[in-house]
C-alpha cells in the first residue's frame, strides 16, 4: 500500500493513505472569484484514497482541458480523532503539514453545481489529489501563519497565508469531527486562495510551503 512520504530531510512516515477531507470555501477572495456565497459552516467534501498520488509524479490531465489547480495546505493525521476532541488532542493528532493540489474539473463541477448534484466526478477522480512529502510539525513554521504558493512556468499563480482562512485549522478539524471521525493516515485539505486556473500539458509547477519546503512537478496529457 502507498504510504505517506516524508520530506527528504526527515524520518520515513509509517502511516497508510486514508481519505481526504476537503473544505470548499475557506478564503474570501477565492469565494468571490467563483461567485459563490459565503459559507455559514465549512463546505466539506471528500476524496477517496485513490485520489492521493505523489505530487512529484507528473500530473496527467487525461484529455481534460478544464482541470484547475487549487493549491492548498494539507494536514496529515497520525492518531484517531472523534467528535468532542479538545484542541490539545487535535494538535497532538497532527503529524505534520504538506502542500497539495485539489485538482478540479471546473466545467464539470459547474454543471454538477447547477444541477444540484454531488461533485465527485469533478473533484474525487483517481489522482485528483497530488500531495507533497509531509514535513513533521516540529520542523514547520507556525502553521497558523504559514505562507504557501504555486507558480506555473515561472509566474506566480496563487499565494496564500493560513492566517487568512475563514475557518483556521483547529476550528476546521473540530467542525469536521462533528460528522466524520479521522483515522491515522487521513488528510485534511484546508482550502485554496484566489488565482485558480486551468492546467495545460507542459506546465512546470513549483509549490512552496513556508520557508523550508519547495516541490516541483509538471503536467502531461
Ligand atoms: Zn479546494
Amino acid at each position: 500500500m502507498y504510504q505517506h512520504c516524508a520530506h527528504p530531510d526527515q524520518q520515513p512516515i509509517d502511516l497508510p493513505v486514508g481519505k481526504v477531507v476537503c473544505v470548499g470555501r475557506n478564503y474570501h477572495a477565492h469565494i468571490l472569484e467563483l461567485n459563490n456565497a459565503l459559507p455559514v459552516e465549512p463546505v466539506l467534501f471528500m476524496k477517496p484514497a485513490a485520489a492521493l498520488v505523489p505530487l512529484t509524479d507528473p500530473i496527467a490531465l487525461q484529455g481534460h482541458q478544464d482541470c484547475h489547480h487549487e493549491v492548498e495546505v494539507a494536514v496529515l493525521i497520525q492518531s484517531p480523532l472523534q467528535a468532542g476532541a479538545t484542541s490539545k488532542s487535535i494538535e497532538a493528532a497532527i503529524y505534520g503539514y504538506g502542500i497539495a493540489l485539489d485538482l478540479t474539473r471546473r466545467n464539470k463541477q459547474t454543471t454538477l453545481k447547477q444541477q444540484g448534484l454531488p461533485w465527485e466526478r469533478a473533484k474525487a477522480f483517481d489522482g485528483a489529489c497530488p500531495l507533497s512529502p509531509i514535513v513533521p510539525k516540529a520542523s514547520m513554521d507556525a502553521p497558523e501563519k504559514l505562507d504557501f504558493s504555486l507558480s506555473v512556468n515561472g509566474m506566480t499563480r496563487q499565494i496564500g497565508n493560513t492566517q487568512k482562512m475563514i475557518y483556521p485549522i483547529l476550528e476546521l478539524i473540530t467542525n469536521i469531527l462533528e460528522d466524520f471521525r479521522l483515522s491515522p493516515g487521513d488528510v485534511i485539505l484546508t482550502g485554496t486562495p484566489e488565482g485558480v486556473a486551468a492546467l495545460t500539458p507542459g506546465d512546470e509547477l513549483v509549490l512552496a510551503l513556508g520557508k523550508q519546503a519547495r516541490f516541483n512537478t509538471h503536467v502531461v496529457d
